[in-house]
């Protein structure tokens, strides 16, 4: 990179600028990594089904209750944006409702319309 920014710009020692070494950390070095953009492998759907969903604990046991994930991790698209935020705004939804509170009448959440659009249950 330094090279190629050198052929632009030949008047710039970017070089002198380095005061570090750079450092490379890799997910493919991180334990039991599934490869980008493709966290689901086949037999994991119910156990993204399980994650994702986990924000409905109304079925839940009273002692597990309680507790909400966002993000990557608990996303039925992981490796997408898109997923962190809808996980997020599902985590608030469940806190929500924990606590007692409901949606705006007119406004549902994904809870309200999770029995209509709730990824499907296998066997
Ligand atoms: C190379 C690359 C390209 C991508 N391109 C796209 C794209 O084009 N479009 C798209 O939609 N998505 C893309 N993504 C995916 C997208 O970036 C993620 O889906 C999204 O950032 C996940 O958001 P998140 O909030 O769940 O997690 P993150 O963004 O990973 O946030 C987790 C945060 O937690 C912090 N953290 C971790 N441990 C701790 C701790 N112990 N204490 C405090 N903080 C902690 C981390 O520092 C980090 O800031 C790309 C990802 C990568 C890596």
């Amino acid at each position: 990179m330094l090279h190629s920014l050198g052929q632009i710009y030949p008047d710039l020692d970017i070089a002198s600028h380095i005061i570090g070494e750079p450092i490379t950390v890799s997910w493919e070095s991180d334990p039991n990594f599934m490869g980008a953009f493709k966290n689901n492998l086949p037999g994991h759907y119910r156990y993204q089904r399980r994650l994702f969903g986990h924000f409905m604990q109304e079925a839940l046991p009273e002692r597990q209750r309680g507790i909400f994930l966002a993000g990557d991790d608990v996303s039925f698209t992981a490796g997408w944006a898109e997923g962190a935020v809808t996980t997020a705004l599902n985590a608030v939804w469940g806190t929500v409702a924990h606590l007692g509170g409901e949606s705006s009448p007119g406004n549902p959440g994904p809870g309200d319309r999770w029995s209509e659009l709730a990824p499907i249950t296998l066997d």
